[in-house]
């Protein structure tokens, strides 16, 4: 088994089309780390202003990702049924076409070893972990024991199986990067193994966070 980082070279470029003044900053998200609850979708339709990311697959500042409608057609229904979708309109309410919002069905953590950063939103128990080294994340044997086409890692990016990346070939090749994350046991973080982004009331307990700097103070 084999699983693929998708890297994409676009930014976050949307905004939402909102008075100002209005509360929109993480829309469905959670107000402190921006994480859209454990079983949740990103908003079933969300107005923004344009111009859209003119390319395949996005990240946001939201907790959703944005996904080209024809990169989703290549995936397949099978991948499809990996993510919850939701939908774009423009500034006068049409839905654009072009382009769906997702969240992963399941949304695993890139790991990394004792160095990575990670912590517990007191908000929404989700658990935020930044790995350490930046260029050899891994996933755990665990993690991805269901053998999803597809999952969300990362928040918001997609971690592919190598059918998917196959059907992917060359298309998009200058917007899209493949990495290979290999596939441990063992996690090298100290954590337990089924450490997720929702922890269990019973792995809360007992759990040292890794705080970064900024949140030492
Ligand atoms: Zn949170």
């Amino acid at each position: 088994m084999q699983y693929f980082k998708i890297e994409s070279q676009l930014g976050d470029n949307l905004s939402p089309a909102v008075p100002r003044g209005t509360n929109l900053r993480r829309p469905g998200g959670c107000l402190e780390c921006s994480t859209i609850p454990k079983d949740c979708g990103p908003p079933e339709v969300l107005r923004v202003k344009t111009p859209l990311p003119g390319g395949v697959v996005s990240s946001t500042s939201w907790g959703f990702g944005v996904i080209a409608a024809e990169f989703l057609d290549v995936l397949g229904n099978e991948a499809a049924s990996c993510l919850r979708l939701g939908n774009l309109a423009d500034a006068n309410g049409q839905i654009i076409k072009e382009f769906r919002t997702f969240v992963g069905v399941e949304r695993i953590l890139l790991r990394g070893n004792l160095k990575s950063e990670h912590w517990i939103c007191s908000s929404c128990g989700a658990c935020i972990y930044v790995y350490t080294p930046r260029e050899s994340p891994y996933v755990t044997t665990f993690e991805v024991k269901s053998c999803r086409p597809v999952y969300e890692i990362e928040s918001m990016r997609l971690l592919v199986n190598e059918t998917i990346r196959e059907r992917i070939g060359d298309r998009w090749a200058e917007a899209l990067t493949f990495n290979e994350v290999p596939i441990l046991d063992s996690p090298l973080d100290g954590l337990p193994v089924e450490m997720g982004l929702w922890p269990t009331a019973e792995q809360v307990e007992g759990y040292q966070p890794n705080l970064p700097k900024w949140k030492k103070t």
